[in-house]
């Protein structure tokens, strides 16, 4: 029989009611006992990193979390995350970037109503990821969610309601669960073993744009982080008014060693800088990189990864363009095999 570690981290589908609200009350170990099912499928073994709203989830919970597989990697065939489905993909890009080409299934869970409620998605939740956790097919850090596996760097929460909360960005999905049977329409590629990388340089901050946004919210993000992703509109740029305040801002930015990332509010089909006039000079002239296809969170994740790699501006570059779990499609063809850029293994 399989081994699966479970662990907890809260979220709602370990939450009970209280009188302001649903606050995470349950261990793993608890909310697991609701889906006897899962016995029958393998022996589970359960930790608790935390037990807390996602909302509250930081970098340093994404290293907890990394550490646990970490420390019980070789005694368990796969490994369960519940988890809380706000910032649940910000974790599944964190993990995907922190144990990079895991063999075995790391699977994300969560739910959008409490396991104790009569009407609830948490049962079939876990028990689909449960049954990917133990299949083994799909191997690496994945989001099951409404049937559906998502690869890690590639989901993202569409519905604040509905039990199908997830969507797989510019990627398809994986596979499907249905009635308890995986069916894997792609395997992502794994290393024999994974690597596991323990830092991230979390002063990492976003700014979006609005029109007429001031450059003072640029210049405080800056001033604050080592690197600042500007959420930008369309296939991308920044505004030209203000006497091209925002190039100035970026320009003196990058001289002092920051990295600037451009992306885009569209969801679908990613930035592309060099089209529009507004985005071209950013990246000819002021070293200015790009999300291209990459999720908002997983290009946040794989900044403050990158980042705690190296502050060399070529070196980041390099990291932030190589692919590393199936994240970025449309890398610039110079990095797309380049070797010299050693990454830091603990
Ligand atoms: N606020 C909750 C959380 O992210 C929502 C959920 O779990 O669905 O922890």
């Amino acid at each position: 029989m399989k081994r699966i570690l479970m662990i907890g981290t809260g979220g709602t589908i370990a939450s009970g009611d209280t009188e302001a609200g649903l606050a995470p009350a349950l261990d793993s170990a608890a909310f697991l006992r609701y889906v006897p099912a899962v016995e029958a499928l393998c022996r589970v073994e359960t930790r608790q990193v935390c037990n807390i709203d996602s909302t509250n989830m930081t970098p340093a919970h994404w290293l907890d979390i990394a550490r646990a597989i970490r420390e019980s990697y070789d005694d368990f065939d796969g490994f369960v995350i519940s988890h809380g489905t706000d910032t649940m993909a910000y974790t599944a890009a964190a993990l995907s970037f922190l144990i990079q080409g895991s063999p075995k299934p790391i699977v994300l869970t969560g739910s959008q109503k409490p396991i104790s409620m009569d009407v609830t998605d948490s049962k079939t939740n876990l028990l689909d990821s449960f049954t990917v956790a133990c299949d083994g097919r799909i191997p690496g850090v994945t989001v099951v969610f409404g049937g559906a596996v998502i690869l890690g760097t590639r989901a993202r929460k569409t519905y604040s309601k509905s039990f199908g909360a997830f969507s797989s960005i510019n990627y398809p999905v994986l596979g499907v669960v249905r009635d308890g049977v995986l069916v894997p329409y792609i395997t992502p590629a794994a290393r024999p073993a994974p690597l596991f990388c323990d830092s991230l340089d979390a002063r990492v901050s976003l700014v979006k744009l609005i029109p007429g946004v001031s450059p003072a919210m640029l210049s405080f993000a800056l001033d604050h982080s080592d690197g600042v992703l500007i959420e930008s509109f369309g296939v991308g740029g920044v505004p030209a008014g203000d006497g091209g305040q925002f190039y100035d801002l970026i320009r003196t930015a990058v001289a002092r060693g920051k990295t600037v990332v451009v992306t885009t509010q569209v969801q679908n089909e990613g930035s592309d800088l060099a089209v529009y006039n507004v985005g071209h000079r950013l990246k000819s002239d002021l070293g200015v990189l790009e999300s291209y296809d990459m999720t908002l969170e997983a290009a946040v994740a794989k900044l403050m990864w990158a980042l705690a790699q190296s502050k060399d501006r070529d070196a980041v570059r390099v990291l932030f363009y190589s692919p590393v779990a199936g994240e970025i499609l449309a890398a610039p063809e110079d990095v797309k095999n380049k070797t010299d850029i050693k990454i830091i293994k603990t």
